[in-house]
């Protein structure tokens, strides 16, 4: 496994550091190159032709956000569709909508992992998804969707989202608003999966969302924010059948399909080379 970290931007150092340890914990080779972030598109474009070239490397990531005067599209399609950790690659988006085997989008993936363990049933429920983004909401639907289930996804422009969540059996936050689903958006008895992570930094937003905790105002107390999904933590906790913490839940696997990914792109790679 690859992995390509330009600049340091500090989230993404720690997401970088998690996916390395994950990796020595499994005994799956890593390599992290860090290139500056004064590099063009063209630079880092020979970057990763290189290690499409290298038969040591089985999986590439190319963590985001990438500086602004890289076009971070182009270098996304030049990981080859073969080595492509993420799921991102085009080639592998298509495969996807057909449902044939390739890398999946890794924090979608992970989501159907846990349902599948937790036995939640999924066909013929109605699934609502908040999110299109490439990266959650698409990929989430369309793994629900194979899975039978029937889907809904709503975005910013959505009229009365509210009324649209609260018709869900199981219901995917990923908008990246802090506790913006609250109880008037979740049915009694719904399996919530909050996928969002946001830092929130003022007292009152903090003394709101957790009713008053001492435990939470001493965190931004020592830590200057405290993390939240997009679901208000309180009103899931009462309202849902099952749900996933911030943090804790979806995260963690993310990590994990990454992981899945890579050793099935060696795997398919292996096969190709003894036939
Ligand atoms: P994104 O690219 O910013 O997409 C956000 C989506 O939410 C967009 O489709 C947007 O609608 C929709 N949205 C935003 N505000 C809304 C509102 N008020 N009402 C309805 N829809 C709204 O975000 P993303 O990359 O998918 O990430 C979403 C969240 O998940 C973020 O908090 C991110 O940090 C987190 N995340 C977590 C993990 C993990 O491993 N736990 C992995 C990836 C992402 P439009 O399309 O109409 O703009």
């Amino acid at each position: 496994m690859a992995v390509v970290l330009v600049g340091n931007d500090p989230g993404s150092e720690i997401y970088v550091r998690n996916k390395v340890k994950a990796c020595a914990d499994l005994g799956i080779l890593s390599e992290k190159l860090t290139p500056p972030s004064t590099i063009s598109t063209g630079e880092l474009l020979g970057v990763i032709e290189a290690l499409n070239r290298r038969s040591d490397i089985d999986g590439i990531l190319v963590q985001m956000p990438l500086p602004p005067q890289v076009d971070s599209r182009r270098v996304l399609e030049a990981v080859s569709a073969e080595k492509d950790a993420d799921g991102f690659h085009p080639t592998n988006v298509g495969h996807l909508v057909a449902n044939r085997p390739a890398p999946r989008a890794c924090t979608p993936a992970g989501i159907m992992e846990m349902l599948r363990r937790y036995e939640i049933p999924i066909a013929g429920r109605h699934a609502v998804i908040v999110g299109r983004s490439d990266i959650v909401g698409k990929p989430m639907a369309l793994l629900l969707l194979h899975a039978n289930a029937t889907v809904t996804i709503c975005h910013s422009k959505t009229a009365d989202l509210p009324g649209e969540c609260r018709r869900a059996d199981i219901l995917v936050a990923a908008m990246g608003r802090a506790a913006f689903v609250t109880r008037d958006f979740i049915a009694p008895g719904a399996v919530v999966i909050d996928v969002g992570m946001n830092r929130v930094t003022g007292r009152d937003e903090v003394e709101q969302i957790w009713r008053g905790d001492p435990g939470k105002l001493a965190t931004l107390e020592k830590k200057g924010s405290v993390l939240v999904g997009d679901v208000n933590p309180l009103d899931m906790v009462e309202l849902a059948f099952a749900y996933t913490p911030v943090p804790g839940g979806v995260g963690p696997l993310t990590i994990a399909m990454l992981m899945t990914n890579t050793v099935a792109l060696a795997e398919r790679r292996m096969a190709v080379a003894a036939a």
